[in-house]
């Protein structure tokens, strides 16, 4: 059976859940039910001062996407395995969502990042998290490094049109033998004339079917002996000789993204399409990842939120010993607690964001952002699908999708572990590693 979503009259465009299982009094509350906590901005005044009425402006923009060209379609895509990246890049890059925090001279809106957050807590409103993981990648992790660091011509070539929603990017770190520790990755490009010569391979890339380039991060410096200083980040066009994409990995969720193997083997590219400075690339890499987590911590709070909704609306409807389940105080209370987390993580991301814009250094803050969101998906959405009961193991509800797919946020983008590491360098109590 198919997942039935519809939009609701609330201010919230939440999906409805089991049609074939719930009662018409059941669809009526779920439709007319108001959001549980004080993100709804047309309900409460913005008491945050994080966001002012031009974030506000742009998430409506988002929001009206989301439910006409996203939404509506997300089924279909999470069966196929696949969404039309390009088709759907083109009409956010159209409303200048692709680049909001990217240079004006290229395309983009030259603003600050609490407007990247800003539409990642939007995109808490798309029914899975592939299709907004894939968006994140190419609005949010792709193209930082090339945006700071790039040549004129590189940007005019690949960040311009990726901007614009014309070329799907994606980022090549990952490799089958390095996923947590980036240093120790074997991809090279060697330097032949004024070529680069790219062997190597690279593992579990988002949106690596179908994007049409790749920020890979690869060995440049061979006779650099420290890891951390060679590497190079490169622009790679994935129409190129010798570029294979091997397999589309099969998933246990986030079914809507395609998530490709690819190989390399003598791909050439001219040496122009190294970004910055030679050497630099592991550095450049690292300087976006607190962008990077505080996007994904951000992208998880209103689907959080909107899951607990839908537990509780579920919960009151449904019947057990004579009482709704909603009225056993370990649900009704368990959800309070839940959706108290969920306020707390809001808390973290907006302030570590204003402190980003302020031009201060987050690195702990959004470390601990990424890891409490990681923690937290999991411990919303496990004990959500609990109160569903034999409903929340099926395919046809809302919480055992985000229950797939948000498992991967304490993996991907640095796991708990790495979060964990940080935060102790930060405390001093991280042990040095021992001598050789
Ligand atoms: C759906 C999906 C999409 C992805 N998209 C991309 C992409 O677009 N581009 C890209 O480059 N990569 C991508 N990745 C890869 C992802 O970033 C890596 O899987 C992740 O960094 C973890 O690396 P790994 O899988 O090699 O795990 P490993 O590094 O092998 O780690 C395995 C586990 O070991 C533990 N661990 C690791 N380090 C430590 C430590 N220091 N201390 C204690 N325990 C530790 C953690 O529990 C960790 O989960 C994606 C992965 C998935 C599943």
């Amino acid at each position: 059976a198919s997942l039935s979503f519809t939009v609701g009259r609330s201010f919230l465009c939440r999906p409805v859940v089991p049609y074939s299982s719930v009662s018409n009094a059941m669809r009526r509350s779920l439709s007319s039910a108001s959001p549980m906590s004080g993100s709804d901005a047309s309900a409460e005044p913005n008491t945050d001062k994080l966001f002012t009425a031009e974030h506000e402006a742009m998430r409506s923009t988002l929001r009206r996407i989301i439910e006409q060209d996203i939404n509506p379609y997300v089924d279909e895509w999470e069966a196929k395995e696949i969404f039309p990246a390009k088709q759907l890049f083109k009409k956010l890059g159209n409303a200048g969502l692709l680049g909001v925090t990217r240079p004006v001279e290229y395309g983009g809106l030259g603003l600050d990042y609490s407007y990247s957050v800003a539409l990642a807590e939007e995109y808490g409103r798309v029914n899975c998290g592939g299709v907004p993981m894939a968006i994140g990648v190419q609005s949010d992790m792709a193209t930082p490094a090339l945006a700071r660091f790039g040549s004129h011509e590189l940007k005019e070539q690949f960040l311009r049109p990726s901007i614009a929603g014309d070329l799907v990017a994606c980022l090549g770190v990952s490799e089958p033998t390095a996923g947590s520790d980036v240093a120790s990755i074997k991809t090279t490009a060697r330097r032949d004339g004024d070529d680069l010569v790219i062997n190597g391979s690279k593992m579990w890339i988002t949106s690596g079917m179908q994007a049409d380039w790749m920020c890979l991060l690869a060995n440049t410096e061979a006779s650099v002996k420290d890891p951390y200083l060679s590497k190079s980040l490169i622009c790679l066009p994935l129409d190129l000789p010798g570029v294979q994409r091997a397999r589309k990995i099969r998933k246990i969720g986030m079914h809507s993204s395609d998530t490709a193997q690819l190989f390399f083997e003598n791909v050439r590219v001219p040496a122009s399409y190294l970004i910055g400075e030679p050497g630099q690339g592991f550095i450049y890499q690292m300087l976006q990842f607190q962008e990077e987590r505080l996007f994904g911590a951000a992208a998880n709070l209103l689907g959080l939120e909107l899951i607990i909704q839908e537990t509780a609306e579920y919960a009151r409807q449904r019947k057990a010993f004579g009482q709704s389940l909603l009225d056993f105080q370990t649900v009704h209370f368990r959800l309070a607690e839940l959706l108290t987390e969920v306020e707390l993580l809001r808390s973290m991301v907006y302030r570590a964001t204003a402190k980003y814009v302020a031009g201060n250094d987050v690195t702990m803050l959004a470390s601990m952002a990424k890891l409490k969101a990681g923690r937290l998906v999991r411990e919303v959405t496990d004990s959500c699908l609990q109160y569903w009961g034999g409903m929340g193991f099926t395919d046809e509800v809302r919480v055992s999708r985000f229950y797939r797919d948000g498992r991967l946020l304490s993996i991907g983008a640095g796991a708990d572990e790495v979060m964990l590491s940080i935060i102790c360098k930060y405390m001093r109590t991280l042990p040095k590693p021992p001598k050789k």
